[in-house]
């Protein structure tokens, strides 16, 4: 039987602690079914490469079935120019792989309902929303630019843009999502101020129409940002453009618990999918064994699923984390004095979660 090939980019800051723990966690969980190959991305690719995201990188990425992805960036590379700076290394990469749809679920676990910022009767109605965010289109993606408006003034715009299909087929992912789920979509835009928020709008109604069971609500961006703490039980599938993605999406993170606990996936037309944490390299606490892997470690369950189709592996290592959780192992980022939690290193909840995983 041939490995199922995985690129591996382990990357900046505690991007190689969070992934080595991943790689180990799936070997328990999968043993022998991949060949995972490291590939140079961000910071450490400007120091030995002079660039964020080499040709022969991407390549290796885009011959792969999935690339799993620790973190990139850090203060040493913040004063790149702008083209070459760790995050671009990211958005190349984001577009060499065609990954349209980012897929952000915000559940949270029971076990972990303390830790949840909202008020206890909020918290107790139960979070699980999934945030399906448009990856490779909009102002992230549109023309930059800073100019002279007269001899002593600068002025800079950015420029965002979205296409008819680029808008049906976000909306297509987020209508098939809630299928499988509790059939609500929630779109957000900005309708009331912008025109690529019109377009937007007018498209998921038009995709909609193919869709008759799930019910289809509008907030705008704003408005949205408030429900999702005021009532985030009423939420299925929330389907918006780039930026506003970005921006709800750490909002959800918080609902849910601690930023080092979620996964992503981005995928694109064929399932060819980019798995990582939505956190950051966390230079802050990086080299220290701090790092929460819990966060990619769910991102490897992501991708068995959604690449691999392997969802019996996956459960096992979901239910492993629900487990350690429950036992009230706890990483610092988690952890909340005087509840008899137990607080360890991120090498140890890995160790935990690989005990679970054994014998589940
Ligand atoms: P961050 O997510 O790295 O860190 C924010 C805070 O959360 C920090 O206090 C950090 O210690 C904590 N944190 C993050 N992940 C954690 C984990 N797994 N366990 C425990 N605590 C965790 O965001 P930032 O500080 O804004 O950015 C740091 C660097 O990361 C910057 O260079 C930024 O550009 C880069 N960045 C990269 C990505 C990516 O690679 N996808 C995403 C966001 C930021």
């Amino acid at each position: 039987m041939s490995k199922k090939n995985v690129a591996v980019i382990p990357g900046d800051g505690i991007g190689p602690e969070v992934i080595k723990a991943t790689l180990e966690v799936l070997e328990q969980a999968a043993p022998g079914e991949f060949d995972f190959q490291e590939v140079a991305m961000g910071g450490n690719a400007i120091d030995k490469y002079g660039e964020p995201l080499p040709e022969f990188s991407l390549k290796t990425c885009q011959n792969s079935q999935a690339t799993l992805l620790g973190a990139v960036g850090g203060a040493k590379w913040d004063n790149q120019p702008p083209e070459n700076r760790p995050e671009k290394g990211l958005l190349k990469l984001r577009a060499g792989l065609k990954v349209f749809a980012n897929i952000r679920p915000a559940k949270i676990f029971a076990s972990l309902a303390s830790a949840c910022p909202l008020r206890k009767d909020i918290a107790e109605k139960g979070i699980d929303f999934i945030i399906i965010r448009e990856l490779i289109g909009g102002i992230y993606f549109g023309k930059h630019e800073t100019f002279k408006t007269s001899e002593n003034e600068r002025a800079a715009r950015d420029v965002m843009e979205y296409s008819e299909s680029e808008i049906r087929r976000i909306a297509h992912v987020a209508f098939k999502t809630a299928m499988s789920r509790r059939k609500i979509v929630t779109s957000v835009d900005k309708a009331n101020v912008l025109t690529t928020s019109r377009l937007w709008r007018e498209i998921v109604e038009d995709v909609s129409k193919e869709y008759p069971e799930v019910k289809l609500n509008h907030l705008y961006v704003d408005n949205a940002s408030m429900q999702l703490i005021k009532i985030p039980s009423d939420f299925d599938v929330i389907v918006t453009e780039n930026m506003f993605g970005d921006i709800l999406s750490d909002e959800a993170s918080q609902i849910t618990g601690s930023i080092g606990m979620i996964p992503s996936a981005s995928l694109g037309e064929n399932n060819c999918g980019l798995y990582e944490p939505i956190h950051g390299s966390a230079p802050d606490i990086a080299g220290q064994d701090k790092a929460n892997p819990i966060g990619t470690i769910l991102a490897g369950a992501m991708m068995l699923r959604y690449s691999f189709n392997m969802n019996k592996e996956a459960d096992k290592i979901e239910n492993a984390v629900d487990k350690v959780l429950t036992d009230g192992f706890r990483t610092a980022d988690i952890y909340t004095e005087g509840q008899g939690l137990k607080l360890i290193s991120g090498s140890q909840m890995k160790n935990e979660i690989i005990k679970a995983v054994k014998h589940a």
